[in-house]
């Protein structure tokens, strides 16, 4: 997915001795003087803006820091003797960069409560106005808008899941269980039909190049089509929530994901189709269908065949109803023969086989 650089913006670090917050590009801790280590992250502060200053920009991106092999003190990119103990950083580790810091927004940021005194501080304090007590971070809340909304199911919910599911085992269970009987073929029908069909006019929807040549379009409008990487002729760019990622100098490159939405025209036409406008249907109670006889008229066509069969048996004077699949399955059941059928609790045959 093509990334877009919108900018640069400071970021902030937190002093492991006094916990004193110091903004990102300064390398040396403003409350107890202490060097940042390169186990130390840097975090997006409570209230996050570009970075306009040419000096700063020119170094948020010149490359990460190098750490000083002597005394672990941060040293600018390409800076030869350590400015804390003097020592040769030719042989220096760089910063660690890459990492996604967080999510990217210039809107200004809550307050912040004092632990030690409740005032209320600007989010970018350090130090209360008040008592001078070292201040947190405020809770961001890009953070807390971008955490997932937790889907809890009631209890009413999951008894009525688990109470579907017993129904359902519980059928399952009941339909599957069958009882032998004995019965005899008391009578069989069958219907078969054609279905006839004319040409009617019917409104579709589809993209222009899809709608068929005889299609008489009424009239388009503009859709998404698809989402691509590359620009078109006809496509609108759409873009992600920013987001930082650290480039190891204090700073942070401030980024969006970008695609392309293609457009195209979603058109309504009118076509003719074939439409079933009449079925003709023949039943008979014996055991040989027949198809019917369709006389078309001008502009009509036969359309769909069903053929539906079905058994009447008794046993021990009570009657049951089987469906045979197709005309082969049929045929078997002369009226007066004796069968032996498998049916299930609901009462349904579920097979049915000449008697022994
Ligand atoms: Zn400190
Ligand atoms: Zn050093
Ligand atoms: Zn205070």
């Amino acid at each position: 997915m093509p990334q877009e650089t919108i900018g640069y913006t400071e970021l902030e670090w937190t002093c492991q001795y006094c916990g004193t917050r110091n903004p990102g590009m300064q390398k040396v801790c403003a409350g107890c003087g202490a060097a940042m280590s390169k186990e130390q992250k840097f975090e997006a502060p409570a209230q996050q803006t570009l970075i306009t200053d040419q000096a700063k920009l020119e170094q948020a991106k010149a490359g990460p820091d190098v750490t000083c092999p002597f005394c672990g003190a941060r040293n600018t990119a390409g800076a030869t003797v350590c400015k804390n103990c003097g020592g040769d950083l030719s042989g220096a580790e760089a910063r660690a960069k890459g990492e996604v810091v967080g999510a990217f927004s210039t809107a200004p940021a809550a307050e912040v409560k004092c632990p030690f005194c409740g005032t209320m501080n600007a989010a970018t304090a350090a130090k209360c106005k008040n008592c001078g007590g070292t201040l947190g971070k405020a809770p961001s809340r890009l953070a807390q808008a971008t955490q997932p909304a937790q889907r809890k199911l009631s209890p009413f919910l999951i008894a009525v899941i688990v109470l579907a599911c017993l129904a359902g085992a519980a059928f399952i269970f009941l339909a599957g269980r069958t009882t032998e009987q004995g019965a005899s073929v008391q009578s069989v029908k069958w219907e078969r039909s054609i279905a006839v069909l004319e040409q009617r006019p019917a409104e579709k929807e589809n993209w222009r190049d899809r709608v068929p040549t005889e299609g008489n379009v009424l009239g388009c409008e503009e859709r998404v089509r698809s989402v691509q990487d590359q620009q078109t002729n006809r496509s609108r760019k759409v873009c992600g929530t920013p987001y930082v990622i650290d480039e190891g100098t204090g700073a942070g490159r401030v980024v969006q994901d970008c695609r392309y939405e293609v457009l195209d025209d979603w058109c309504r036409y009118r076509i003719n189709e074939w439409r079933a406008v009449d079925a003709i249907v023949v039943s008979g109670n014996d055991l040989n269908p027949q198809w019917p006889t369709v006389a078309l008229k001008a502009g009509q066509r036969d359309g769909n065949r069903t053929e539906k069969y079905q058994v009447t048996f008794l046993s021990n004077d009570k009657r049951y109803t089987y469906w045979p699949d197709n005309e082969t399955e049929f045929k078997r059941f002369t009226p007066g023969s004796r069968w032996t059928l498998k049916v299930n609790t609901f009462g349904d045959v579920v097979a049915a086989e000449p008697a022994q």
